[in-house]
């Protein structure tokens, strides 16, 4: 039984994970439902994520608010969680990041995101990319301010892992924060290998079955990449209690 302590370090430690393997930089971020409350989620404060410390870490409740009264600034996209974990059950953890080489595949109507590799199953009903302007209208800053677009965003995603969003990004989630951290990556090196393939020709992508027996073997082994991205991006131990 993970204590909410635990969880906030958890927060920490995704976050240093992914923005040293470059998929978060000053922006994006990660969250954890609560361990102890369903209905709430822990998220950092505005902050880069190479500088969250567990005591930035934040709990807010599925409108988006701050459960504390004195909180400090929040992410302005922190609806992208909130109405993830309330259409999704089956949600721990959501990652929300703008990585470059990803965002090929959110820009170019006809591209789609396929896993390429056994690494990458979990791509394998990624739907088109969301489309903000859909539901915020034409000249919107793209990003998910409220829970309106958020809750158009959770449905758009479905029962998929993750979802690109056009001119803007992509989100992933799983079922524990390391499966969010470790298909964030992995999104980003699947389009990056798939963008390589196509140079060469029309690359032969994991079928439906494949694609599904290569996700079980992986989330088998979870635990691995988790611990050694946790020993090459340690949280400080001063900044870790
Ligand atoms: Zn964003």
């Amino acid at each position: 039984m993970t204590t909410e302590a635990e969880a906030k370090l958890e927060i920490a430690q995704a976050s240093r994970i992914l923005f040293g393997e470059a998929i978060l930089d000053a922006f994006g971020h990660v969250s954890r439902r609560h361990p102890d409350r369903p209905d709430r989620f822990l998220i950092s404060r505005s902050l880069a994520p190479g500088q969250v410390t567990p005591t930035d870490v934040l709990e807010v409740d599925f409108d988006g608010k701050a459960v504390s009264d004195a909180a400090p600034r929040l992410f302005l996209e922190r609806f992208i969680h909130a109405e993830i974990y309330r259409q999704r059950r089956d949600v721990d953890a959501v990652v929300h990041s703008h990585a470059m080489g990803v965002l090929p595949f959110a820009a170019v109507p006809t591209a789609r995101v396929q896993p390429i590799c056994h690494m990458c199953g979990f791509l394998r009903d990624t739907p088109s990319p969301f489309d903000v302007a859909d539901h915020a209208g034409p000249g919107s800053d793209l990003l998910i301010r409220n829970s309106e677009l958020g809750a158009a965003l959770a449905k758009h995603l479905g029962a998929a892992a993750v979802t690109l969003m056009r001119g803007h990004g992509y989100t992933a989630v799983g079922a524990s924060i390391a499966e969010a951290t470790y298909r964030a990556i992995y999104t980003a090196r699947n389009c990056e290998a798939q963008q390589s393939a196509h140079v060469l020709g029309m690359p032969v992508y994991l079928t439906a079955a494949e694609a599904e027996a290569t996700e079980a073997s992986v989330i088998s082994q979870i635990t691995r990449p988790w611990d050694l991205w946790c020993e090459q991006y340690p949280v400080p131990a001063d900044q870790a209690a």
